[in-house]
């Protein structure tokens, strides 16, 4: 039995496979909690052994015990706004969209605004966007937008008209207003820019430009809202950590404020707006943000912390705005991008930032956005080494040199399995079997010695940590699709990368993301034993109870 100190527990989680996450990945029975901390490890027989009449005593009947889920890149106040409204991941067919809607809009007032999100034509049996009729027969009174996962959206009659889109409407510059080929009429599948028409009439902030940034800021008051709902949801999911990227000053003082109030149910790092946001920024300010902040990364305490900064070269890849080097399937060139930055500074970005004590935090997705990254960092620590937790998110397409880079100086991956299960059923569409089989390759970066954490990107991905684990481990999307064997992981692989992992992502490692006696009692008691389930129900795992800070915050 591993014993911290001797204290007598308040609380003891027996009969358990407790999944340490530790060095070994060892398997022990027992937890003790004293206060906020895991006390000690062991049988069932030890670490009951210290209990006194005060300890309370929770049987686990044989099921796993897990670390609490940092789900590494999750943007929570967006995924709020879109829990105010639908939740439209995992619905599988257009008639089941539309019983959503229209169960949503009972209780709903007459007139007011639907919004949700974010579908892909591939989620659907019938492989293609939802469109006005669709929506107008669940929602004949309320206007509806229901954003896709990027670029685009689905609008029903009056949402357009609200907008004053007709069959005589000019297509906006970089937008499209999908018609009807007979009729000219708008299908209400409207596309870039064009999204913007709608959104410029609804009340509220939601959704997102081509690149995700949304049309405005919302007041603390409802960031405060949205993040609080998110929150509820999450910990039903045993997500008790969560790396927000990509944060204004007015949504660190949300979840300081939420802090001060005591409604804080998760921890947070901060990863505060850097480069690459909007097509046109605004170099000057950017040039002295970090210069405001009297801090760098690693600033704050265990419940909010700020720890690197979002940066952002290219798009997405559905959406046909990553940077790559080779052509979509069918395609014989590559498509013009608008990229998020100027790839000529990026390493003067990344060389400030990295002398500042600020690491950095890099949506890229081709394997050129990635291999720019990479080098702009890799040049940054050589000239300066210092400890550092940089890391490229998404990742999709690393070349074998830039891992062998990664992993000599020590470059993570911010990862998602979610978009192999909400997406990989439309990629026959777009790649070819050989990049299908190289997309996300989470074998290849455990090869080269890369810490991966593995994440959602919730509102861009649902945030179910099991079906992004589950897609990890198979590599299937939702509806079946297999992008191949070569690159699957192991569930214990996929368990230390949906925990350890995104606390080292954050430099958070010596008090939180496995079982271990001193750290955080943030613990996720799962429905069944993962030691002895097969793959396929990877996706059908339900939290029973979830500890944070040594208190049950969670209890189905
Ligand atoms: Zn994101």
């Amino acid at each position: 039995m591993l014993l911290k100190q001797k204290e007598i527990p308040d609380i003891i989680l027996y009969n358990a496979v407790v999944h340490s996450i530790n060095e070994n990945d060892d398997i022990f029975q027992a937890v003790a909690v004293c206060g906020n901390r895991i006390i000690a490890v062991g049988s069932s027989e030890d670490v009951c052994a210290l209990a006194d009449s005060h300890t309370k005593r929770i049987d686990c009947r044989g099921k796993s015990l897990i670390p609490g889920i940092h789900d590494g890149h999750n943007h929570i106040w967006e995924a709020g706004l879109m829990y105010d409204g639908i939740v439209v991941f995992g619905i599988t067919t257009v008639a089941d969209l539309q019983r959503k809607i229209a169960d949503r809009l009972s209780g709903m007032k007459k007139g007011q605004w639907l919004q949700g999100g974010s579908y892909i034509e591939s989620q659907f049996e019938e492989n293609r966007a939802p469109n006005r009729y669709d929506l107008d027969a669940a929602s004949p009174e309320n206007p509806v937008v229901i954003e896709r996962i990027f670029g685009a959206s689905s609008v029903n009659s009056l949402a357009l008209a609200a907008a004053g889109i007709t069959k005589d409407t000019p297509d906006p510059e970089k937008g499209k207003i999908e018609r009807d080929p007979k009729t000219g009429e708008p299908t209400g599948v409207l596309h870039g820019n064009a999204v913007l028409l709608v959104r410029a009439v609804m009340p509220g902030p939601f959704g997102s430009d081509e690149f995700g940034a949304g049309r405005g800021e919302p007041s603390t008051g409802i960031l405060e809202k949205s993040i609080s709902l998110a929150l509820e949801r999450y910990k039903t999911y045993g997500i008790t950590s969560v790396s927000e990227p990509g944060v204004s000053a007015a949504v660190c003082k949300a979840y300081h404020n939420l802090k001060k109030q005591g409604k804080l149910s998760c921890r947070i790092d901060l990863m505060p707006n850097w480069y690459g946001f909007t097509l046109m920024q605004d170099e000057a300010a950017l040039s002295t943000l970090i210069d405001h902040y009297h801090f760098s990364s690693g600033y704050g305490d265990e419940w909010i912390r700020y720890t690197s900064l979002k940066m952002a070269v290219d798009g997405g890849l559905t959406s046909g705005t990553a940077l790559k080097s080779w052509p979509y399937k069918g395609e014989s060139g590559l498509r013009k991008l608008n990229l998020r930055l100027d790839l000529d500074k990026l390493d003067g970005y990344i060389k400030t930032a990295h002398n500042s004590g600020w690491d950095v935090g890099i949506h890229v997705m081709g394997d050129v956005a990635i291999e720019k990254a990479v080098d702009a960092m890799y040049k940054a620590i050589k000239a300066n080494p210092r400890p550092h937790r940089h890391h490229i998110i998404h990742a999709y397409y690393p070349t074998a040199e830039t891992l062998s880079k990664m992993g000599e100086v020590g470059i993570m991956a911010s990862v998602q399995g979610s978009f192999i299960y909400g997406e990989a059923d439309g990629y026959d569409a777009i790649l070819t079997p050989e990049k299908q089989e190289e997309f996300l390759p989470l074998k290849s970066y455990l090869n080269a010695g890369v810490i991966c954490s593995l994440s959602t990107d919730m509102p861009c991905a649902d945030v179910n940590p099991f079906w992004s684990m589950y897609s990890a481990v198979t590599r299937k999307g939702m509806r079946g699709h297999c992008l191949g064997e070569k690159e699957k992981i192991t569930l214990t692989q996929a368990l230390r990368m949906l925990t350890l992992n995104g606390a080292i992502q954050n430099g958070e490692e010596h008090y939180k993301g496995s079982i271990e006696p001193g750290k955080v009692a943030d613990m996720v008691l799962l429905d069944r034993n993962l030691l002895t389930i097969d793959d396929e129900s990877i996706k059908e795992i339900k939290v029973e109870k979830t500890m944070l800070d040594g208190t049950f915050i969670y209890e189905r």
